[in-house]
């Protein structure tokens, strides 16, 4: 009793305070840390786009009355290149988030964990589901969700690779189906849980289906005595004929081989036409039984895009200019993902990347501030540096500036110098460095995380 009456007191010199306490869904109380005659700008996703706009915004601003409100729904950046690790058990998936508060204090700006539900393009605000948000100016760098490209049931039964929670999901199934399978005596069910499925062999595809073959290869079967190596199947089923759509044809079929020679089972020209509990049906027929499919077969815009004017592409990316404004709309810029920016002289969007969404972030937050000095909008620059695949276990295919290919080990060593490099915290480095160092040691994180 008296440590109750203690936990109401605290409470209500907190509140008395001014200090925000969210109790179950609602906002007590809202500090007032912003000056009434600030500009507000708002950005909305805390990824990659509008970390990076957020961070400009805060430090470049130069004396103005700057209000910068940085809104996701979760506390976290997401550094999504290496969450396929966290899917395979290699990263502990705290590694890979990190806390965007630490970054709001340390760089100046607000930050709300809020998820926004409209754009009110109209009234100049934003609704979320804890009330509406008013802006002068609007970042919107929202990211996208995954494509199931209308098939059948796909969604129900598959599993994605986009969130934190993804990551783990996959890492808990693939446990779990070895589990099962452990006491399993019925072959048919016994083959269907150990067959893994990846839809799509992009460059995520490619990475978690090598990734995963080395987990329950050189990992879990040690595990596993009742489990015999013949039995487990990790397959990559892509609609063309190719993985890595994009990629240099040469690393291409270097990469190809890799897999193969790892045993992962490539289908090409086999899009798939259903996805049931059981398994994969594919256009040609054939019945893949399967109690694990992941869908890594693309992405479209967030569906928020669709509150914004302009025109939409089949991806639901929006058109902008080339300093990333909503035609018609100056006070509205979106990057990232979620955007279609097509560079002078090229004749398609550029794709959907982290490096090409940190620049619109910056260029984004630079014209606010151009605009509200009154300067001339600066248009987005961006070079093309190069792409890293890993293929697990010491392999990687890298190509930098469209000239240096590198295969093996030597672009392993490469991609897990450029991740390191790039991850951000320096606790986030050190963790994923244990993580990488217990990995070559033959362990990695191979709990189910599910509390009863
Ligand atoms: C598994 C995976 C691997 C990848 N690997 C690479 C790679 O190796 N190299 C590379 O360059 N790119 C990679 N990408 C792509 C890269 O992550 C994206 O291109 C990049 O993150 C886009 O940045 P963004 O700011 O547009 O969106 P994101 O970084 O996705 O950020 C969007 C933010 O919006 C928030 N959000 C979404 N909806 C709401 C809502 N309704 N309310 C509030 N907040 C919301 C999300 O929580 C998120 O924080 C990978 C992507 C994935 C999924």
């Amino acid at each position: 009793m008296k440590n109750a009456l203690v936990g109401v007191g605290v409470l209500s010199a907190l509140g008395a305070a001014g200090v925000v306490a969210r109790v179950r869904g609602s906002r007590m109380a809202v500090p007032a840390l912003v000056s009434p005659n600030a500009n507000r700008v708002v950005v909305l996703g805390a990824g990659f786009g509008g970390m990076s706009a957020a961070r400009t915004l805060a430090t470049q601003k130069d004396g103005e009355d700057l209000d910068v409100l940085l809104v996701d729904r979760q506390n976290f950046h997401l550094f999504t290149p290496i969450l396929y690790q966290v899917a395979t058990g290699g990263v502990t998936p705290d590694n890979v988030a990190h806390p965007i508060r630490y970054v709001a204090r340390n760089k100046g700006f607000r930050f709300q964990e809020s998820t926004v539900e409209r754009i009110d393009v109209e009234n100049r605000q934003v609704h979320t589901d804890d009330g509406a948000i008013p802006y002068d100016y609007l970042v919107v760098a929202l990211g996208s969700t995954t494509n199931f490209f209308g098939i059948d049931a796909v969604q129900e039964h598959s599993l994605t690779l986009k969130t934190l929670g993804d990551g783990i999901g996959i890492r808990n199934r693939v446990l779990d189906a070895l589990e099962r399978a452990d006491v399993e005596q019925d072959p048919e069910a016994r083959r269907a849980l150990l067959t893994f499925v990846i839809v799509g062999a992009g460059y995520t595809g490619v990475e978690l289906g090598s990734s995963l073959r080395d987990l329950l290869m050189t990992v879990l079967l040690k595990d596993y005595p009742t489990i015999r190596p013949e039995e487990i199947r990790v397959m990559l089923v892509e609609a063309v004929g190719r993985v890595m759509t994009g990629f240099d044809d040469s690393l291409v079929e270097s990469a190809t081989k890799t897999m193969r020679e790892k045993g992962v089972e490539i289908r090409l020209n086999t899009p798939v036409n259903r996805v049931e509990p059981e398994g994969v049906y594919t256009a040609d027929g054939e019945f893949i039984p399967s109690a694990t499919v992941i869908w890594t077969a693309g992405v479209r815009a967030n569906a928020l895009i669709g509150d914004l004017p302009g025109q939409k592409g089949r991806d639901g990316r929006v058109s902008v200019n080339n300093c990333l404004q909503v035609e018609g709309h100056e006070n509205i810029f979106v990057i990232g993902d979620s955007a279609a920016y097509v560079m002078p002289g090229d004749e398609r969007p550029l794709p959907a990347n982290a490096p090409i969404a940190i620049a619109a972030g910056k260029t984004a937050g630079k014209n606010v501030l151009h605009a509200l000095r009154g300067e001339p909008l600066e248009p987005l620059k961006y070079r093309r540096e190069g792409q890293l695949v890993a293929l697990g276990r010491n392999n990687a295919v890298v190509e930098l500036f469209g000239k240096v290919k590198v295969t093996g080990l030597l672009g392993w060593f490469m991609w897990r110098a450029v991740y390191f490099y790039k991850l951000t915290g320096v606790k986030n480095q050190l963790g994923v460095l244990l993580d990488w160092a217990f990995g070559l040691a033959g362990t990695r994180e191979t709990n189910s995380l599910r509390t009863p």
